[in-house]
This record gives structure tokens, sequence and C-alpha cells, in this order.
């Protein structure tokens, strides 16, 4: 009897991402990173929450919105806590959450991005069509990593030899999506 091996793996950032941007004091693209630390405006019942960035050379600040313009009545209490005490697992949640810096039009620095693939789990089938391996990998954080490369790092291979691998059909792409590609890879190839 053969098997279908079925592995999921997502990819987790270890670090808030790193801003590029030209920084006033400095008079050039500097990087800026997460100070894990919010600022909050009220007025009136409205609300205005922005994670603060830092410029690495000068401490240059950089807001980035989180709420603007908000009724305090539709934050969550706890969340709002966290905004007041400064909480670090919320600050790296939003410094690792793509779309806050889309909206602000913040550029993200794509070579300063720290992350690793974590193996979620894995099933075995019975199969009549001899041994398989389909690996999906999940990125819940759309990462621009390029696909080849993202199955070269789970497999323990090069690109190049990803490559060939793919050119001989041993890696079959099966879909390829912003947030989840899936490959099937011939058994004894790994
Ligand atoms: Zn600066």
């Amino acid at each position: 009897m053969s098997y279908l091996r079925k592995i999921e793996y997502e990819i987790v950032l270890k670090d808030s991402f790193w801003v590029i941007r030209s920084c006033p004091k400095c008079g050039r693209k500097t990087h800026y990173r997460n100070t894990n630390k919010f600022r909050i405006n009220a007025n009136g019942n409205k609300l205005d929450v922005w994670l603060i960035y830092h410029c690495t050379e000068c401490k240059h600040t950089l807001n980035i919105a989180i709420y603007e313009r908000k009724k305090v009545s539709s934050i969550p209490k706890e969340e709002y806590q966290c905004f007041l005490e400064n909480d670090e697992t919320l600050a790296e949640m939003y410094g690792k959450r793509m779309q806050l810096f889309r909206t602000n039009k913040v550029d993200i620095d794509p070579d300063k991005l720290h992350y690793e693939f974590v193996k979620q789990h894995e099933t075995m089938e019975n199969c009549e069509f001899g041994e398989q391996v389909v690996i999906t990998i999940n990125n819940p954080c759309q990462l621009k990593i390029h696909p080849e490369k993202q199955i070269a790092m789970v497999l323990g291979l090069s690109r190049s030899q990803v490559k060939s691998l793919l050119e001989k059909g041993d890696i079959g792409p099966k879909a390829e999506m912003p947030q989840t590609i899936t490959f099937s890879v011939n058994a004894c190839r790994i």
C-alpha cells in the first residue's frame, strides 16, 4: 500500500516589519523600527491610536495610524488597556500586519524580513497511485518570497536544485495564491 503524505507549513514572522523611507532629519533614506510603543490622542469621544516607529539613525518619529477618529466605545476595552500599557505583544502584532503599512502608505524593506517555516501538521493517507507528498505553505502575512525560494527553504535545497526538479517534473506546482502555495514532490526526492 502506498501513502499520500500531506505536510503543512506556515511562514511565521519573527520580527516586526522594518520600514524604509526618507528621514527628514537624516536627509536620506533610512530604516525605521518598531518601538513597541503606542501614542494615543483623545478628542471628545473620538480616539486616534498610532504605533510609533523610530529612525534607526536619529530616532525621528514615524506614527503609523492604527485607529483614526474612532469612537472610544468601538474599541475593545482589553485592547485599549494594552494601548495604555504599551503592551509589547500587541505592538508586535500590529508591527507584523501588512495591511496597516499599506493603508498608511509606508514602505516595508523586503530585505529585512525575519521569518521561519513552522511545520503545522502532517497527515498520512492510504493512496492507490504510488507514494505522494503534497506540501502546502501558508503565508498569512503575504510576505513577498519567491515560490521557488519557499520550496527550497522547506525542502532544504538550493534554488537551482528546485529549478531542475521543477523542470524534470519531480516537483509539481498545484496552486499558487498570495497567501498559499501547494506543490507535490516525488516521494523519493525527499
Ligand atoms: Zn533619521
